[in-house]
């Protein structure tokens, strides 16, 4: 079961804006104090946490606080208690790193907290607390980030330094938007490895639909099989120095992916809302899991890449309050969207598809995004009938589409 109501429905959605800071030389000297601290503090607080196996921020706090405050010098009691709620919240969201402690990077973001951080946003300065005492720093940022700063309601701020560059990283929400009606039925992307994806208009992306960095889909492939091969050589080689070039490998390439997810989804929520349509995605849980697994997990390709468009589109769509639904991708590459014939036969060569029964042809991953964008509208109605809470929403989407017969899988 697939289908679930657009995020933007039930909550608003956090948005991030970044402010640069304007410190003078001691105020930056402060901050730097503060990043070292908490750092230091969540570091301290993690390694008790891990030695004693308590992961939850009561208990965390019983353990840690008192000895965090009196072994990490400077550390003030609101910042003690953000650095137990960020070690919990390290340890929660990531079970596999429970494994070994977890270290927080000396340079890296720390948080603040409504009570770490006052605004005086006439004057544009904030006051940050760092272990010397407060600092009052003004701040800048783009013309539409800060009159959302002005009007919104704030959330945690990160402060980070990077490239000598003080930053403050504000989460604001956004209001609720009511999702407008997809009067034009659902605009869907089949998520591929030929191509990294094609929409049910048959719009192939990254490619000429998209301006930008990109310079073609041929580019970023080529160039991740070459990171593939340079990565397996240094994966053989296993010294100190390989590891770290495959470090800052691996991080330029995720960079690279997330360029290109984001000017996908921002492609395709744009083309949905000229459009009068929603959005439909496969959904990653199925991708997973199903009859897709074998073309989809194949090194081409990483899974976190997927998860990111799905995230990336739910999001942008949200903002735009576009419906955005997630789709069973069960044998979306075998189904004919013309007749709905079912079967492995249908696709006689790879990339190609050709209905055994009614004749229809096409690229493979076009057909594919047009089943996406069928089951889209189906599932919508499903779930956004009048009267529709009395059944499962299961049960609905299943009546609501004619039975796909299965053969040769
Ligand atoms: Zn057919």
């Amino acid at each position: 079961m697939a289908i679930r109501r657009s995020a933007a429905k039930q909550h608003g959605l956090p948005s991030v804006v970044q402010l640069r800071l304007a410190p003078t030389p001691a105020q930056a000297d402060a901050l730097a104090v503060a990043v070292r601290v908490c750092n230091q503090a969540a570091t301290y607080i993690s390694c008790l946490a891990w030695q004693q196996r308590t992961f939850a921020v009561l208990e965390l706090h019983r353990l840690a606080y008192h000895s965090a405050r009196a072994t990490v010098a400077g550390l003030g009691a609101q910042a003690a208690v953000r650095a137990i709620a960020r070690v919990a919240g390290a340890y929660a969201n990531r079970r596999a790193t429970r494994k070994r402690a977890h270290v927080f990077r000396p340079s890296g973001a720390i948080p603040y907290d409504a009570r770490l951080v006052s605004w005086n946003r006439d004057a544009r300065i904030v006051s940050l607390w760092t272990p010397t005492g407060r600092v009052h720093v003004s701040y800048a940022g783009r013309e539409q980030d800060l009159k959302a700063l002005d009007t919104l309601p704030m959330g945690e701020a990160d402060l980070i330094c990077r490239r000598g560059v003080w930053l403050l990283q504000v989460t604001l929400t956004l209001p609720t938007r009511r999702t407008r009606e997809p009067v034009n039925g659902f605009l869907a992307v089949d998520q591929g490895v030929a191509n990294l994806a094609v929409t049910s208009d048959g719009a192939v992306l990254p490619g000429p639909a998209l301006s930008g960095t990109i310079d073609g889909n041929g580019h970023v492939r080529s160039l991740r099989e070459r990171r593939y091969r340079q990565r397996r050589r240094l994966q053989k080689k296993g010294t100190p120095a390989a590891r770290r070039v495959l470090r800052r490998l691996s991080g330029r390439e995720r960079r690279m992916m997330t360029d290109v997810n984001h000017q996908i989804s921002k492609f395709v929520v744009r083309e949905a809302e000229r459009t009068g349509r929603g959005i439909a995605l496969e959904d990653l849980q199925g991708i997973r899991s199903r009859v897709r697994a074998h073309r989809l997990q194949r090194r081409t390709l990483h899974s976190w890449a997927f998860a990111q468009q799905i995230e990336f589109t739910r999001y942008k769509a949200a903002r735009a309050a576009i419906a955005f639904t997630l789709v069973d991708p069960a044998y979306t590459s075998q189904a004919c969207p013309e007749c709905g014939w079912t079967s492995r036969a249908n696709r006689p060569a790879r990339g190609h598809f050709a209905c055994t029964r009614c004749g229809l042809a096409g690229h493979a991953d076009h057909i594919a995004a047009r089943n996406i964008a069928q089951r889209g509208v189906a599932g919508w109605a499903a779930v956004n009938q009048p009267h529709a809470t009395g059944l499962p929403s299961a049960r609905r989407d299943r009546e609501s589409k004619p039975p796909a017969s299965v053969r040769g899988s």
